[in-house]
């Protein structure tokens, strides 16, 4: 029986014994708790449930130690894990399972309510559990001290995990990740962070090791979540600190509370951290790494990290679901020289940037990036027709578009999607939005395309002020006169008093904004 990459992962995890795992508020779970509960569920879902290998088992909650277990347990047992959104509406819900045509739901109160009434039988942990439902605890039952795992052959092509896309350009799209995809994930972002530490000057052994606790502040159910922070903690033997929702103060109390030594999460993360009016009150002088990606990261992030953080080791990491996690990285002196660069490949990808027709273009050309690696997904769950688009010969076509230097350092222009074309010329929001972001009084920014008869799309821009700052439309734009050529300008420039709507990935979601703004 060859191991899934998993299974080799979670029985390595098990030498860690009685350190701690996962801190969730003041609970402390240990790897050996964290093994013997997974291992058992593992058990009961073959012996009670009847998972058999390839079975898909859905897991919608927030961010509990019982997520973690119980994708443990699924992957454990052969099955393919389904982190359903936890923000996910009933339909939307329902969409997921039927999608993934899931066999068993793992649930919290919360979630199980909302999935009721697909009838797929459903397990629930912290929360009532409905008419005909199972609570977590009673299926688990008595845990013993010795538990072996269900005998299950599986190898390192065979499908573990179903993630669903952002949504952010579409309908999320379930991604059909291996083993393989999986084991190599640890690997890539261990590495890169630690290269990352080093480079800024500091003991990579505060990344890997027994000193590292991870503040995890996004979703387990993203794949930043699951394998930037779980499955790469669950590899380094370190601790992984999980919160009910993110909060900028609770972080600061986490950090300062479990001497947190890494927060990995998404850049608006960093940014609110710092931003909190308590920001200096706390000792946060265990903090020595801060990664982040999934959405652009502006250069002022860095210089503020740079300001308000001295001496740590912040890196800038993209990747998307297709890619695993962790595609290509930014960090250290790096990062400095070029903190609008996502840096360079991680060590297991090719990345090259080809034209509409799919032929590669030379350095500094802007085209669309493509990824072709051992963490690039086996396709979508379901969706043949995407997957023929999106992974030809071998190469994720990921939807930005790029260019890469004579030094091999990538640079996302935008997303395909999100290009206004003005009067036949291409304008990339997020290049007006980076210009937007170095005014002083501009918090947050988001450029969408507006309508317009001659020209197709106008450029506008939604703003949100620093408190208390105060800026005209006028303003802003002779401010960008000497950023950005004239066409680039944005002819409307809203003013917003809330957060711009963002999905917990901390993507802006700019169909809402249009539909707010334009009504469209
Ligand atoms: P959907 O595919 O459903 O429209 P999505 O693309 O937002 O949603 P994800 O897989 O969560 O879903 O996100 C991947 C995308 O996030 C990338 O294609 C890229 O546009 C963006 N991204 C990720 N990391 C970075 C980064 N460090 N800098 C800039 N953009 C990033
Ligand atoms: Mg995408």
């Amino acid at each position: 029986h060859a191991p899934g990459h998993f299974r080799a992962l979670l029985e390595m995890s098990r030498f860690h014994g009685d350190k701690v795992f996962l801190i969730y508020e003041d609970e402390h779970i240990t790897f050996e708790e964290h093994y013997r509960r997974a291992a058992t569920l593992a058990n009961r879902l073959v012996d009670e449930y009847g998972v058999a290998k390839g079975d898909r088992v859905a897991v919608a909650m927030r961010n509990y130690p019982e997520w973690v277990i119980s994708f443990s347990a699924v992957l454990a047992a052969g099955g393919v894990a389904v982190p359903l959104n936890a923000w996910w509406t009933e339909p939307e819900l329902a969409y997921g399972v039927g999608d993934s045509g899931a066999k068993v739901l793992i649930a919290d109160g919360e979630r199980a309510a909302r999935l009721a009434a697909t009838g797929v039988p459903l397990i629930v942990a912290r929360g009532e559990a409905p008419e005909g439902a199972r609570a977590f605890e009673d299926v688990l039952g008595e845990v013993a001290a010795e538990v072996t795992l269900p005998e299950v052959d599986l190898s390192p092509e065979d499908p573990a995990t179903i993630f669903y896309t952002s949504g952010t350009t579409g309908q999320p799209k379930g991604a059909l990740g291996s083993h393989r995809n999986l084991g190599q994930s640890p690997m890539t972002v261990a590495y890169g962070l630690m290269r990352a530490v080093a480079m800024a000057g500091r003991d990579p052994g505060e990344v890997a090791g027994v000193r590292r606790v991870t503040l995890l502040t996004v979703p387990l159910f993203h794949v930043t979540g699951c394998f930037s922070g779980l499955t790469t903690t669950m590899f380094t033997g370190g601790g992984l600190a999980l919160m009910y929702k993110w909060d900028p103060e609770q972080a600061l109390r986490f950090i300062e509370r479990e001497r947190i030594t890494t927060m990995i999460g998404v850049p608006t993360n960093a940014w609110q951290l710092m931003s909190h009016p308590d920001f200096g009150k706390y000792d946060l002088s265990s903090l020595t790494t801060l990664g982040y990606g999934g959405a652009p990261a502006p250069p002022k992030l860095l210089e503020r990290i740079t300001q308000n953080l001295p001496n740590r080791a912040p890196s800038n990491g993209y990747g998307m679901t297709e890619t695993t996690a962790l595609a290509i990285g930014n960090g250290g002196a790096d990062y400095h020289a070029r903190p609008d660069s996502i840096g360079l490949p991680s060590a297991v990808v090719d990345v090259r940037v080809v034209d509409p027709m799919g032929t590669e273009l030379p350095p500094g050309e802007v085209g669309e990036l493509c990824v072709r690696g051992p963490n690039v997904i086996l396709g979508y769950w379901n969706k043949p027709e995407a997957t023929a688009q999106t992974f030809i010969d071998g190469w994720l076509h990921t939807g930005d578009l790029a260019k890469i230097d004579e030094d091999g350092f990538v640079y996302i222009v935008d997303r395909a999607k999100d290009m206004v074309i003005r009067g036949g010329e291409n304008v990339y929001c997020a290049e007006v939005e980076a210009a937007l972001f170095e005014h002083p009084a501009v918090d947050d920014a988001a450029v969408i395309g507006v309508p317009h008869d001659e020209l197709g799309e106008e450029v506008g821009a939604v703003v949100r002020l620093v408190p208390g700052a105060s800026v005209t439309p006028a303003e802003l734009q002779e401010f960008l006169a000497g950023r950005i050529a004239k066409f680039k300008i944005p002819v409307h420039v809203w003013f917003r008093d809330g957060e711009l709507p963002r999905n917990p990935g901390g993507k802006i979601l700019k169909t809402h904004l249009r539909r707010e703004i334009l009504g469209s």
